[in-house]
This record gives structure tokens, sequence and C-alpha cells, in this order.
């Protein structure tokens, strides 16, 4: 489908005019109505809950809104449990699922009353001695090793990825025994998570996931005899980077949990079972997008546009080779009939945010729009080059903006520096 910018060039100038590029933007409203049909698709499971993934855009406002609308967060570190804190989120609407996980950060995670899921059977043993008393529920993470495979139409193979070869969760063995000791311990109900593929362009892989964790949730059932009462089908459901690719279904994905739901776990007497999500990427990678300037271009053996955004502020294509869409802002519809790389201007050649792209003509000045920034993307920037993060901006519903989140100065990539030493 094509892919259509969510402000005018209008828009941006007006913005630019008062916070100059670059900036992620992040849409309201789009935000706002992709919750709202989330949770619509789920919305046959009495508990349903989505904890959106912190990690994925770890920005107060945006987890606000997200909790304005049904949503609890996800968090995997000490920081991320303080910012969900400063939101004013916490207990059940927290989920801590994380790896590896220091002594202060599980701590504080129990302090808050979040929801612990525990990536490993050691961990029993970890939180029984640093917990003044177990939680009344508990989740462990699941990891079914060898290779998950989904086929697609003309059974072409759309998902797949290793959890053989991945370090989350624990074997089934091992959640059985976690299971019988948690509840010798006093925990009363219990949670099964697990995230087998990311950025799945299957409609399927919800539904299969599903399917398995359900079958699970029965055998850990009758096996230990404690009562299931939530799963997580954690994060994974991917977005349409690339126009040729199709958008995710969620009304069919929520259709397709709960036929599985419906055969597996009724029939056991277990459909009183919550069912939540992690999602990230599907939250809000499609509504947010960089904004850079074309502030340089060059022709050599190819042909170069420079933007004063870099792989700093959005990290993917360097480190993924990710495809970002990418829109001249006002030339929507004038023909792409040049070839670029486009590129930041760290030193490192593969600062690149589109190869061999097919774009209109570029000239100096254009304000360049790139597309599905709005998860994984700020939040993954870095300092490298001494290069400052970005500032991040809000459309907000009514059209107006607001700048939620000022640009990084110099000032504050010096901030860790005692200079007093230095005569400066
Ligand atoms: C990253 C992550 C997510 C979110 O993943 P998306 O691909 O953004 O949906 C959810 N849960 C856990 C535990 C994660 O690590």
């Amino acid at each position: 489908m094509e892919k259509k910018p969510f402000i005018s060039l209008e828009k941006a100038n007006e913005i630019i005019k008062e916070i100059p590029t670059p900036f992620h933007i992040y849409d309201e409203k789009g935000i706002r109505e992709n919750a709202r049909a989330l949770n619509k698709a789920f919305s046959w499971n009495k508990g349903y809950k989505e904890y959106f993934a912190v990690k994925a855009t770890p920005n107060p406002y945006l987890m606000q809104i997200l909790h304005e609308e049904g949503c609890g967060m996800d968090c995997s570190s000490y920081t991320e449990l303080e910012l969900t804190k400063a939101c004013n989120i916490m207990g059940e609407d927290i989920m801590f699922s994380s790896n590896v996980t220091p002594i202060e950060d599980m701590k504080l995670a129990y302090d808050l009353g979040a929801y612990i899921n525990l990536d490993d059977y050691t961990h029993v043993e970890f939180v029984k001695k640093i917990f003044p008393e177990m939680p009344k529920t508990m989740c462990c993470r699941y990891n079914p090793g060898g290779v998950f495979e989904l086929a697609g139409s003309e059974d072409k193979i759309q998902v797949m990825d290793t959890p053989g070869d991945s370090k989350y969760g624990m074997t089934e063995e091992q959640m059985e025994k976690a299971f019988m000791e948690l509840k010798e311990l006093g925990v009363e109900h219990f949670g099964i998570h697990a995230f087998l593929a990311s950025n799945t362009v299957s409609n399927e892989y919800y539904p299969e996931l599903a399917g398995i964790l359900f079958e699970l949730a029965v055998r850990l059932h009758k096996k230990t005899g404690v009562h299931i009462s939530f799963i997580n089908l954690s994060g994974g459901v991917g977005v349409d980077y690339k126009p040729e690719e199709p958008k995710s279904d969620i009304a069919y994905i929520g259709e397709g949990v709960r036929k599985k739901f419906e055969k597996i776990l009724v029939p056991e007497g277990m459909g009183d079972i919550s069912i939540f999500t992690e999602l990230g990427r599907y939250m809000l990678a499609p509504f947010g997008a960089l904004v850079g300037t074309a502030i340089h271009e060059k022709h050599i053996y190819k042909d170069y546009i420079g933007l004063d955004a870099c792989a700093a502020n959005l990290m993917r294509p360097a480190m993924y080779g990710s495809y970002h869409h990418i829109t001249i802002l006002g030339k929507e519809n004038e023909p792409c009939d040049h070839m670029y790389d486009v590129t930041g201007g760290l030193c490192e050649n593969n600062d690149k945010f589109a190869i061999d792209r097919m774009l209109p003509k570029v000239d100096i000045g254009d304000i360049v729009y790139i597309h599905d920034t709005g998860a994984h993307g700020f939040s993954m920037g870095y300092n490298y080059n001494g290069k400052l993060r970005s500032a991040e901006v809000l459309y907000k519903e009514d059209g107006s903006f607001k700048l939620i989140r000022r640009a990084e100065t110099s000032k504050d990539y010096f901030a860790t520096f005692d200079f007093t030493e230095f005569d400066l």
C-alpha cells in the first residue's frame, strides 16, 4: 500500500520554525485509534491487557497516551521501571520481563507490585533470597527450543526464528519445576510468557504461538495442579515497513487467538485465563517518523543525499539493513526517477538510511520524512561521533504540536565528565 506521511510539508515547516530538524514526530490520533482496534480485537477475553514494551519508545508522554487507552507497561530494567513509576503507572499495570536481572532491578519491580516474569529456573532461588514474601502471582518465560517456522501463502516460509539459539526462557521441564517450587513458596496464580519471533509479517504468528502456549498451559496445569491466570503472547507482531508488504490484520489475529482459546483452554475448564500482550513495534512504529533536512548532495560513483540526521537517530538500517520508506515532503506526487543513497554524517559507511533508493530529485533544504520510526527508533539512539540525540515531538489530535523531549545539547553529552581537573 502507498505510504503517506501523517504531516504535510506545510505542517513540517510550521514545526521546524520552532523545533529544528532532526526530530522524531509521533501521531497521537494514529496511536489512539490503533490501540483501540487492538483492544477491540481481544475484547472477547475478559482480562485482556496490552503491556506496551517500554524499550520500544520510552517517552512518558507516549506512555501516558497508551495508558489512557488501557495499556500497561512492559519493563525490563531499573530505569524503565523508574520511568513507568514516574508516569504513575504501577502494580499490576507493570509486567517485568527481564533477563540477566540485577538484584536492584528485581527488588524495584517487587516494590512496585509488578507482575514478575522469571527468565530462568535459577531465578526461583534468586527471588526467594531477595523477596521478603513471595508475590501471589508469578510468571515464567518459556523457550520451546528448536526452530519456529510458519508457512504463508504458496507455502513460502513467512516467519522463521530459532528459539533454540536464543538466550531467553526455560525448557518445559524447568517450567514445571519452577511452578512446583513457586507453589511451595506460596505463589497461587501463574503466568506463562514466550516470545518466539520478531516483526512477523504473518497474521498466523500470534494464533500459532497461542496454540503452543495454551497446550503448554494445559500440560503444566495437569502436571502441577497450579492455577494459570494469564498467558502473555509478548511482542513480535510486525508492521509493513515496505509499501508492498501487507499490514497486520489485528481483528483477524485476535479472532485467530480466540479460536485456539475456545478449542484448547475452554474444554479444560481453563476459560478464565487472561490474555496479555507486550507489543512494542505494532503499537508505535507506524505512528512515528524521523524528519530531517537534506544538507548536502554529492556525486561520485553513486549519488548521495546527506541529512542532518544520522544512524545515531535511527539505527535500524545500519544495524539490521532494515528498510524504512522515505518521502520527500512536498514532492509526494513527483516521479521517483533519481537513485540515491541517503546518508547521515557518521564516520561509518553503514550510516545509510537507504541504498539505491528511487526518489524524486532531491534539492538541498528538502525535508526528508523517514517512515515508521515510532518504535525501536529514537530509543536505540546513541552518541557515536559525539552526535546528539534529537528532539521528540507529538503531533496532537487537534493538529497542534508539542515538544515532548528536547534535543540533547553538548552539555548533556559532557554531563558525565568532571572537568574540574582541567583548566577549562
Ligand atoms: C522487545 C520485546 C517486546 C516487544 O517486541 P516488539 O517486536 O516491539 O513487539 C516484548 N516483550 C519482550 C520481553 C521484549 O523483549
